[in-house]
């Protein structure tokens, strides 16, 4: 079982030929809604992959936020830690893919959302093998992050774009901490992404801090090791790389919770990112395991 935590999004997706920069107006050629949102993602990812899925995280009590909820369940996602707060406005995305499969996203992150965590059910960390957490829940992932270091559940961090105050909280507490490039231009500003890392793993009793750069791959280093180690990315050509991320964090706390070793997870996480990447969607195990075959 993989806990999850964080982020849920209604993503509405708009494709154009290019995005413009300047202000116009611009017709899409295509347009869907869909579940969005870092750990909602991975969670989805983990279930489509063949393993047991549980999502906590917070959205509003509004019409929004059910169908979030029933899109979930659809996918076989356990909704039994998702707040529903009265009151509250769940949050959405704009996603704008231009025809090379690059995107562009405006997010509102919902309003009056609870910041208290003391509604999830920590005790199902007993069932888990493993918790990803993103920063979009900063209060209730340091919660979850330090119920599974007293129960030496591992720890997996989508250490994504936030505030530096939330990275420097939440990298610790991790055992994992899987960087965004701007994750990590936050966390250690100035200098390369080798020396980010080494700060990263200094913070914390980490086993491993990583960065992933799209289709160049992923960086990483653990204690003890000589400077930095590549996992190259599964050449594809991408159609739509949102959600890459997200499906490479998912896959990646399966693979933990499953008892793959570093080197392993990470690619069996960058298989999963490449085929989400280059289907638009996010893969089963079959086809996963196709690509790991070669
Ligand atoms: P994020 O969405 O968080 O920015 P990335 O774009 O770095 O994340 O994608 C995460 C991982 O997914 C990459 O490290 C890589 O393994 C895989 N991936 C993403 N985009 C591609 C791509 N175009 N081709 C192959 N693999 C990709």
């Amino acid at each position: 079982l993989v806990v999850c935590l964080g982020q849920v999004v209604t993503d509405h997706t708009f494709r154009v030929d290019e995005v413009e920069l300047a202000p116009s107006k611009v017709t899409a050629r295509g347009y869907s809604m869909s579940v969005g949102g870092m750990a909602a993602n991975a969670a989805i990812a983990v279930a489509r992959l063949g393993g047991r899925a549980v999502f906590w995280g917070r959205v509003g009590r509004d019409e929004a936020g059910e169908e979030l909820r029933q899109a979930l369940e659809d996918e076989g996602v356990d909704t039994t830690g998702l707040v529903m707060a009265e009151g509250a406005r769940t949050p959405l995305s704009a996603v704008i893919v231009d025809k090379r499969g690059e995107r562009s996203i405006v997010t509102y992150r919902g309003e009056r959302l609870p910041a208290d965590p003391s509604a999830l059910p920590l005790d199902r960390l007993a069932e888990a093998g493993s918790l990803l957490c993103d920063p979009r829940w900063p209060e209730a992932a340091e919660a979850a992050f330090a119920a599974a270091r007293a129960r030496g559940l591992p720890g997996v961090l989508d250490a994504e774009k936030s505030e530096e105050r939330v990275l420097r909280a939440l990298v610790p507490l991790a055992d994992h901490a899987i960087f965004a490039k701007t994750g990590l231009t936050i966390f250690a500003p100035g200098v390369p992404p080798a020396e980010g890392l080494a700060r990263a793993l200094e913070a914390g009793p980490l086993r491993m801090a990583a960065v992933t750069l799209g289709e160049r791959g992923v960086l990483w280093r653990a204690p003890g090791m000589k400077g930095i180690s590549t996992r190259p990315a599964f050449p594809v050509e991408a159609t739509n790389t949102t959600g890459a991320g997200d499906v490479f964090h998912g896959a990646y706390a399966l693979a933990v919770a499953e008892g793959q070793e570093v080197e392993r997870a990470l690619r069996f996480a960058s298989a999963a990112g490449a085929l989400r990447a280059r289907d638009g969607r996010t893969p089963d195990r079959a086809e996963l395991e196709a690509l790991l075959a070669g």
